[in-house]
C-alpha cells in the first residue's frame, strides 16, 4: 500500500501533478497523494484565482474606460 506523500497518512489514490498537469509529470515530480490532499490543494488554488477576479475586472474597465490618460496627453 502506497501512503500519501503529503500526510503520510491515509492512501495514496491519486497522483498529484502540481496546477501544471502533464508538463511536471513528464518530468517526473508526480508524487502519490490521497484524494484529500489533493482537493485541499486544488481548492487552496481556485481560492487563490477567485480572489484575483475583481483586481482583473477592476483593471479591465479602467482599460476599457475611454478617457484613460494616454502616455503622450498633457
Ligand atoms: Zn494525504
Amino acid at each position: 500500500v502506497v501512503t500519501c506523500d503529503n500526510c503520510h497518512q491515509r492512501k495514496a489514490t491519486d497522483k498529484w501533478v502540481g496546477e501544471g498537469g502533464v508538463l511536471e509529470l513528464v518530468h517526473g515530480l508526480a508524487q502519490d497523494w490521497c484524494e484529500f490532499c489533493v482537493v485541499t490543494r486544488q481548492l487552496e488554488y481556485a481560492r487563490r484565482y477567485a480572489a484575483r477576479v475583481p483586481i482583473l475586472e477592476q483593471r479591465l474597465g479602467e482599460l476599457e474606460a475611454p478617457d484613460v490618460p494616454g502616455l503622450f496627453s498633457s
